[in-house]
């Protein structure tokens, strides 16, 4: 049942700015570390100011954020990056809405169609893209929530908040940015692609680089070399039986996931000439943290099943893989299964009319919820429109129903938390 205030503030949200301000946000190209992103941050900044809201728009003090012991990792090329909070009056926010700006690479081109990548085109209930389903459609029914609170007139008693932060794909820089600068509040949603499902954890991602040796030599002598490539074959067999061990007992809350804790590498590179035995590979991948457990025991069980395949070979043990943790270091991460905000959030979905989610879920992979927890402490979830399996894919894109849907929700949940008066 929906009170009056309630079904007020729901009439109140306009789906065609919602979904116009959804293409605009897919047009600016914001690849994690370009300028691009920072473009979209002051356009953020300026159209939240424009409902009113107070808005803390700041240059990220990279050296000192990266100084810090806390610093999430990162892997874009970044020379700057800005934080934009906008919050709705004064106080500690009943209510934050966190969305990510940047979009990763677009990969093969070719593999996009005829649709430009960053054209915004609608077909259908479908607006095309990269970053349409990850995340600008969760970050424009971030500001759909803030329009309609402002068109609404209502008058909240505790105010909400909207966070809109970089470098969400290369570690969590901005969310890590905007929780020491101390901005926080009572809860949080992230609008993630979750296919409208409440995700209250996730399990981490820390990324490695394997260094191997080898001996070069002429590849028509290729005996009085070692091949790295050859070297390299029993560190991944060493990997592939720990990831086997890593996933022999994953929790229920993955919901089936047989795998929910990959190991995968994602780029090798070995040798420099087609006809010299390669005298280094370099093996670069991720490697996932189970739900609950410390990055630094990941770490350890990595780098021993990595030194137990290096002493059982004979060229390896005179010659040691080098283990480098080297890019973005996602920690697991999790909200209590009692807190509150889980049934709110999904009762506000079914009380707006959207398919009410299936329960509590977790993800296997990493997400900024791992700082809001860990750092802000504040209860967190992922809940958005959009199928993750889009996300980074060739042919991004994000149903309107959806984004529509969960935009209704998140109206609902902060006239619910905020306590909103006429
Ligand atoms: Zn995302």
């Amino acid at each position: 049942m929906l009170t009056d205030v309630e079904t007020h503030a729901l009439s109140c949200l306009d789906e065609t700015a919602l979904v116009g301000d959804l293409v605009e946000l897919v047009r600016i190209p914001s690849i994690t570390g370009t300028d691009a992103e920072s473009e979209l941050q002051h356009r953020q900044a300026a159209q939240l100011a424009g409902f009113g809201m107070d808005v803390d728009s700041w240059k990220l003090d990279l050296a000192e954020l990266t100084a810090d012991p806390r610093f999430p990792g990162t892997e874009a090329e970044r020379v700057e990056g800005y934080g934009v909070v906008a919050t709705s009056g004064a106080g500690h926010p009943a209510l934050v809405l966190q969305g990510h700006v940047d979009v990763v690479p677009l990969g093969d081109v070719a593999r996009w169609g005829d649709g430009a990548p960053f054209g915004g085109r609608i077909t259908g209930d479908v607006v095309h893209g990269r970053g349409a389903c990850d995340m600008k459609a969760g970050v424009a029914v971030n500001t759909a929530v803030a329009r309609t609170l402002a068109a609404s007139g209502l008058r909240l008693e505790r105010p909400f908040a909207v966070h809109s932060v970089v470098s969400e794909e290369d570690g969590g820089l901005g969310a890590f940015a905007t929780l020491v600068r101390g901005h926080g509040g009572d809860a949080a949603v992230i609008t993630e692609p979750t296919s409208g499902q409440v995700v209250t954890a996730h399990a981490g991602s820390l990324t490695f680089t394997l260094r191997v040796p080898g001996l070069a030599a002429h590849g028509s002598t290729r005996t009085a070399g070692v091949s790295a490539f050859e070297a390299y074959l029993p560190v991944h067999r060493a990997i592939v039986e720990l990831e086997r061990e890593r996933n022999a007992d994953p929790d229920p809350l993955f919901a089936g996931n047989p795998l929910p804790y990959p190991i995968s590498v994602g780029r090798i590179s070995a040798g420099d000439w087609a006809s010299s035995v390669p005298d280094r590979l370099v093996a670069e991948g991720r490697l996932g943290v189970q739900l609950g457990e410390d990055p630094a025991h990941a770490r350890e069980a990595f780098t021993a099943a990595v030194a137990a395949a290096v002493r059982a070979d004979p060229w390896l043990s005179d010659h040691p893989v080098g283990v480098v943790w080297s890019g973005g270091q996602f920690a697991s991460g999790a909200t209590p299964d009692d807190d509150p905000l889980i049934g709110q959030v999904a009762a506000a979905v079914a009380d707006s009319g959207g398919r009410p989610p299936v329960g509590r879920l977790a993800v296997p992979y990493g997400s900024d919820l791992r700082l809001y927890t860990g750092i802000g402490g504040i209860p967190t979830l992922l809940y958005g429109p959009g199928d993750v399996r889009m996300a980074h894919a060739p042919r991004e894109q994000v149903s309107i129903t959806e984004t529509l849907e969960a935009a209704r929700a998140l109206v609902l949940m902060a006239v619910r938390r905020c306590g909103a008066h006429r």
